[in-house]
């Protein structure tokens, strides 16, 4: 390709020398002197600069060096727009980027030391408009003490993954816990690195962080289960050794097995082994179900005669409720043809119906109730209502999780917060839906449908 980099000087246009170079158009408009420069700014070819002049010149005239010097100051101001404007469209194109990222991203200008860029994950994070994060000055955000560490102890300046992303370190999984405008909490994985030009100077510093809040509830909650977990399971062990040391006493004085002192010794260790095996049992379902590995029998059977079975083996052990079966357009002799798997269908309401007599005083009715389901001839619709001591309205999205437990006043109320979450899944297993309505101090209605002979092959 043929390149041009030496300016193009016609000294006279109307001398007979440039009759090679004439153009009947600028002779005719009585221009004589004629200079193309064309504009080179390292390899790139920005333009020309041409000037004509009604007066001849020459090639090594005033005019021509002017323009020459003048040449290379436009060609590079002609280079720096075009780089700038290609890094704009770069940035946009990085912003539209960054703006689809889960994580929040926040770089600082080293100069001003103030957030010059937030992507959309940090404003959705942090609760803080975008207009009011950028400019935003570091030195501030120390003071107004919104970030502070795990124990919410709070983070002097020096000390915040970005500041010391300025000072030139890389920082990464730094848990801290961050105040939203509106008081909430959000827990934040952080992580800092220095931006460097290619001379090593740090220009400013780039923060990325996760909102890691649920997964760290999530894992306070395991503790907390595990610390329970383990106080439960010890309970009826204690209880169970007991009652063995009893019956040895009792035995080596002679006593038989028979007697009554014995055999309400044994009666306790079987109560205390059953309870035993229902918490081991129920651990041994939650990690089943974080293997994905839970899986029901769904054979044809009898809901009907399921849900009779539960409430009457409930009857004996619940002495101080008064449990009511109540069936709405469904006879006693029906048979409510599904495919269940028949301990799990068990399972869920010996769960809600201990749950029921749990957190329902002494003498109080609880009602399983069981109709079809209204437009639905192919669904039935049970329910547990208890009127015990409810669930506070901003608690009733929470309950179904893995180890949430409600605090309450009462601490002799014992469970490990896995009852609801395993009763959720095995409904989920059989096509069915669960939820709750529930006043506090009034009490709670479970329901929970589930779907008749759709499975059956
Ligand atoms: P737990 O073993 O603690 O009972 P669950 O998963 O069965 O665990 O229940 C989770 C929480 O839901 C309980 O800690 C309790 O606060 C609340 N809850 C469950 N059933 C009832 C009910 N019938 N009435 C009031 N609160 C209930």
């Amino acid at each position: 390709m043929f390149h041009q980099y030496e300016p193009i000087v016609i000294e006279d246009l109307h001398s007979p020398d440039a009759s090679g170079s004439k153009s009947p158009i600028l002779a005719a408009s009585g221009v004589r002197g004629y200079v193309c420069i064309p504009l080179w700014f390292k390899d790139h070819f920005e333009g020309t600069l041409t000037t004509t002049f009604g007066e001849s010149i020459h090639v090594d005239g005033p005019e021509v060096q002017t323009l020459v010097g003048c040449s290379m100051h436009i060609a590079a101001a002609l280079a720096h727009a075009r780089l700038h404007a290609a890094i704009e469209d770069e940035h946009a194109r990085m912003r539209t980027v960054l703006d689809q990222l889960p994580e929040g991203i926040l770089l600082v200008e080293a100069a001003d030391e103030c957030i010059s860029y937030a992507n959309a994950a940090s404003v959705s994070i942090l609760g803080v408009p975008l207009i009011r994060i950028t400019g935003f000055p570091l030195s501030k955000l120390a003071q107004s003490r919104v970030i502070a560490d795990m124990d919410s102890s709070p983070i002097p300046l020096e000390d915040l993954p970005v500041v010391r992303g300025l000072r030139g370190q890389t920082i990464s999984g730094r848990e801290m816990m961050v105040t939203r405008p509106d008081g909430s909490k959000v827990v934040l994985l952080c992580s800092a690195a220095p931006l460097l030009t290619e001379y090593d100077v740090i220009t400013g510093a780039v923060v990325v962080f996760q909102d890691i809040t649920e997964r760290k509830s999530i894992e306070q909650e395991k503790n907390e289960f595990l610390s329970i977990a383990s106080h439960e399971l010890r309970t009826p062990i204690t209880a169970i050794q007991g009652f063995a040391e009893i019956l040895q006493m009792y035995l080596s004085r002679g006593d038989s097995l028979d007697s009554t002192r014995s055999l309400r010794a044994i009666s306790g260790i079987i109560e205390y082994s059953q309870r035993l095996t229902r918490l081991i049992e129920e651990m041994l379902d939650i990690s089943l179900i974080e293997k994905a590995q839970l899986l029901v029998n769904l054979v044809p059977c009898d809901l009907l005669a399921i849900l009779t079975h539960v409430i009457e083996s409930q009857s004996i052990t619940a002495k101080n409720h008064q449990l009511r079966f109540v069936m709405e357009g469904i006879e006693a002799n029906d048979r409510l043809i599904g495919c269940f798997d028949e301990d799990r269908v068990m399972q869920i309401f010996h769960n809600l119906l201990s749950n029921a007599i749990k957190y329902s005083p002494a003498g109080s009715e609880i009602e399983v109730g069981l109709r079809y389901t209204q437009d639905r001839p192919d669904e039935v619709l049970t329910w547990v209502k208890d009127r015990g001591i409810g669930i506070p309205a901003k608690e009733i999205p929470l309950i179904f999780r893995r180890f949430h437990r409600i605090n309450t006043s009462n601490r002799f109320i014992k469970g490990l917060g896995i009852g609801l979450y395993l009763v959720q899944e095995l409904v989920a297993r059989h096509g069915g839906r669960i939820w709750v309505e529930s006043t506090e101090g009034v009490g709670s209605t479970f329901y929970v449908t589930l779907p008749l002979k759709t499975y059956y092959k």
